[in-house]
């Protein structure tokens, strides 16, 4: 039954990053009543939470922007190739003043409760306050990589220096000169921030767990003549990027790595090198991600680089994995990481050989020393894809929760609807093309998919739609049986859904989609056409 004492809505978006903008812009364009609750003051979501020092793109800025609207893509000039945070968290603010985004979100409020009404076929949304909505249509847009994660470590909150997580970064520059900083981490995330801190610290100290593969992003402004180039070229970098199995401007070379000789693949990786971007990872030869030999080619190549470019062979050892091969893991681009290494004030600590014991009033303890620090930086990441669903008590159908729904691994259809969960809709959820793409290109297909569903439920009178059970075990076995031959399920990383730092979360479980962007969209354009083939309508 609907709730009389709630605000009621045709639409509910949780979530004002990128996705639920749009979100919110399509469906305003059909004429519902929607409202946005987030969490955070303003809009932006990643942008918007992570303003540690070297946040930036690792998609070229021109790749990553909305693509929908051509005045958008006239007016709006990036200045970078590969963007920095706030001048990122500019152009969400940009979008929102331009299409008039913001009456319809309600900010500072975090979504705890989503109950589904079977009576009315509503959805009721409750917020941190107690407060209360209902809403035909739920619609999340919580984001991938939303809910910061700290390590399980002894005495953090005793620490009587400052602390920050880079995901909760604060909204003010911290002035790192002359500080003694500690920097726990070293992912994407870690990667960036220790470039960056390291050019004004007094003392770095960088406690690493697992070495990532790293390769040059090759930033740089844009040029005049780029950016008139760019502008005219939209069309073919939209295109270029659909057609491209992560949504990037890089896409696979014919050839494979095993077929080359020796003196072939280097010449190649040595360009790829030399090139902006994701080239390296994403438009490689495509048996990298597949073959173990192939990839081997590549994992030795960037361990050649991490040797030649730092100077003590011992902390060149250290950085270099020995444990997964080249791009199995999310791959981290750097501007000097490396070289990092070879400044006097700054220190490596590997945690495998010496574990941190506990944070202590003055810094870290380890096995075989305390450190002294006036900041500890925690750069450990998120509880990737999940972690958004699990903070909200989701629950569909008879009362059955989300999180039981997915306790052996996410179940959806098209990564955009769970069965039992009617008039409910995923944007980027887990397996879902968007999850390892680049991510606004997918966004943007999400959201024109779920608005175009609406659009036909309007012209034939529906007012509920569900996946039924058999689309979803089809749905779910197609993203296990296309994931299989890649080398990153036969690794421990976020996305497989692996976290030392959370409970219950050290067995494999999918959450992505691997088959590629354009098989994605090609099986949701074909479930449209056969009049969403996989989904039941009703009144
Ligand atoms: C440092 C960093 C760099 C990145 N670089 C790239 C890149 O180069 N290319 C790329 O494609 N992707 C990148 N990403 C991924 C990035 O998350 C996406 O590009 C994109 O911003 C996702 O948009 P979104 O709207 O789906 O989610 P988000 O931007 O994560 O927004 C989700 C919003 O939902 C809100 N929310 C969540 N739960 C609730 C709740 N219960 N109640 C209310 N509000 C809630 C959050 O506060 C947040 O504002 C990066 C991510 C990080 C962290």
């Amino acid at each position: 039954m609907t709730d009389e004492s709630s605000d009621q809505f045709d639409a509910i978006i949780i979530g004002a990053g990128m996705a639920g903008l749009y979100q919110l812009y399509r469906l305003r364009e059909l004429g519902m009543s929607v409202r946005v609750f987030e969490a955070g003051s303003d809009v932006g979501g990643t942008w918007y939470w992570n303003r540690y020092p070297g946040a930036r793109f690792d998609s070229e800025s021109y790749s990553y922007g909305y693509s929908f609207s051509k005045e958008l893509l006239e007016d709006w000039e990036w200045k970078e190739h590969f963007s920095g945070q706030p001048e990122n968290l500019k152009y969400v603010n940009y979008v929102a003043d331009k299409f008039d985004l913001r009456r319809e979100i309600q900010f500072d409020n975090q979504v705890k409760a989503c109950h589904f009404n079977e009576a009315s076929k509503s959805w009721t949304v409750t917020l941190e306050d107690g407060s209360r909505a209902t809403c035909r249509y739920l619609i999340t847009a919580i984001g991938v990589l939303s809910v910061p994660v700290m390590p399980v470590i002894d005495g953090i909150k005793n620490f009587e220096g400052e602390s920050f997580h880079t995901g909760e970064w604060p909204h003010e520059p911290v002035d790192f000169r002359d500080t003694r900083v500690a920097v726990i981490g070293t992912g994407a995330t870690g990667v960036q921030a220790i470039t960056e801190i390291a050019k004004t610290v007094g003392h770095l100290t960088v406690f690493q767990r697992t070495p990532n593969y790293c390769a040059p992003l090759h930033n740089g402004l844009i040029t005049p003549e780029e950016q008139s180039e760019i502008k005219a070229n939209y069309d073919e970098i939209f295109s270029k990027c659909k057609t491209s199995h992560g949504a990037f401007i890089h896409n696979p070379v014919r050839g494979k790595a095993v077929d080359q000789t020796p003196d072939e693949r280097e010449e190649f990786y040595e360009k790829l090198y030399t090139e902006r971007g994701f080239g390296i990872w994403m438009g490689n030869y495509r048996d990298i991600m597949i073959d173990e030999a192939a990839n081997e080619t590549i994992s030795q190549f960037i361990k050649k680089k991490i040797r030649a470019r730092v100077e003590d062979p011992a902390v060149a050892e250290k950085l270099i994995p020995h444990d997964h091969g080249f791009g199995t893991r999310r791959l981290p681009l750097e501007s000097g990481y490396f070289e990092v290494y070879n400044q006097n004030n700054v220190k490596l600590v590997d945690v495998r050989e010496t574990p941190i014991e506990r944070v202590t009033a003055k810094g870290v303890q380890t096995s075989n020393q305390e450190y002294e620090f006036d900041y500890i930086i925690y750069a450990t990441g998120f509880d990737a894809v999940l972690g958004a669903f699990n903070r909200i008590d989701f629950r569909g159908v008879g009362g059955v929760t989300l999180k039981d729904k997915w306790a052996a691994g996410p179940r959806t259809f098209l990564g955009i609807q769970v069965e039992g969960f009617p008039n409910m809709f995923t944007l980027v959820g887990p397996h879902n093309a968007a999850t390892f793409c680049n991510i606004p290109r997918c966004i943007e297909q999400n959201v024109e998919w779920v608005s175009d569903l609406f659009r036909h439920m309007q012209a034939k009178g529906h007012t509920s739609v569900a996946a039924t059970k058999a689309a979803v075990d089809e749905w779910t076995e197609h993203v296990h049986e296309t994931s299989e031959r890649m080398l990153f399920t036969k690794v421990d990383s976020w996305f497989m859904g692996i976290n030392q730092n959370l409970k219950g979360r050290d067995t494999r479980k999918f959450l992505l989609y691997a088959a590629g962007v354009p098989k994605y969209n090609e099986m949701c354009d074909e479930v449209a056409a056969n009049g969403y083939k996989g989904f039941t309508f009703g009144t």
